[in-house]
């Protein structure tokens, strides 16, 4: 196993389940000290217990990221534990509340755009001038497949995505030159206690994908590795597609 994020900090959004679980435990795997963060501190100890028993350091900070104000928090708690800079940034954590346009409610309006763009953005700009001023960072961002073409339901949620995919090449041209790098993944169908309500609604969305069957949190959180590595030192504002193929095809 490499050891490549010894030294490092990385702060994980939504890293209490899924598939910013999965990131969480590979990154400590590989040296990282991670942060855990999400609302539920009992499934947050259990990934920080984790990582303990495999020999990983980790911390948990819990933050509502519906709320401005705990997500600046989340910041400033983030970089007091890193002593001054985070170097890995996954914002991960994200609501996917499907349905009809005329269904939606005022309410998951706001919470859509303040989970899934405006907790990122507070994220990078609280975090990313200290990886400026510093040694640089990766910036990894969790988009969708929905971002990139139209489905009934997903109205809302695919253009919170797409919003989060533009930002990522928003930034990786402004913070780029600073030795900061911004990418982005963009899953399928992916089996986590997120989706398990879906049941088989899950694998029939998987069968139109050439891989045929719905991804794992691993199979996401491998690529958020590999982007937040020094291995995609030369990858700047990419946004890899982790859906079975579905968007090629
Ligand atoms: P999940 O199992 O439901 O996990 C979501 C995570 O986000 C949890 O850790 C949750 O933590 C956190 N979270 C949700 N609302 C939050 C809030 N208001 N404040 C703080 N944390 C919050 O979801 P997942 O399937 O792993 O999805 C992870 C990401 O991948 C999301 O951005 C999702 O849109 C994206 N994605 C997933 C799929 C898929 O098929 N699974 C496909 C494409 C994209 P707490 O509950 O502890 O707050």
């Amino acid at each position: 196993m490499e050891m490549d994020f010894i030294g490092k900090t990385a702060l994980v959004t939504g890293s209490t389940s899924g598939i910013g679980r999965a990131t969480a435990l590979k990154l400590a795997e590989r040296g990282a000290h991670v942060i855990v963060s999400g609302r539920d501190a009992e499934r947050g100890r259990a990934t920080v217990d984790a990582i303990h028993q495999a020999g990983g350091a980790a911390d948990f900070i819990p933050a509502n990221l519906n709320d401005a104000e705990d997500v600046r928090e989340l910041a400033r708690r983030a970089l007091a534990i890193s002593g001054g800079r985070v170097d890995i940034l996954v914002n991960n954590a994200g609501i996917f509340p499907f349905g009809p346009t005329p269904e939606v409610s005022d309410e998951q309006l706001e919470a859509v755009a303040a989970v899934n763009v405006n907790a990122p953005f507070i994220l990078v700009a609280e975090l990313a001038p200290a990886m400026v001023a510093g040694n640089g960072g990766a910036v990894v961002n969790v988009t969708t497949m929905v971002a990139n073409f139209g489905m009934a339901g997903m109205a809302l949620y695919g253009s919170s995505k797409a919003a989060l995919q533009l930002l990522t090449k928003a930034w990786a041209a402004e913070f780029g030159p600073h030795n900061v790098r911004v990418n982005a993944v963009s899953p399928g169908p992916t089996r986590t206690e997120g989706t398990a309500g879906m049941g088989e609604g899950l694998d029939q969305l998987a069968s139109t994908t050439p891989a045929g069957r719905p991804g794992s949190a691993e199979d996401v959180a491998d690529a958020i590795v590999f982007l937040a590595s020094d291995a995609a030192h030369h990858v700047h504002g990419a946004v890899l597609p982790v859906d079975g193929g579905r968007i090629a095809v």
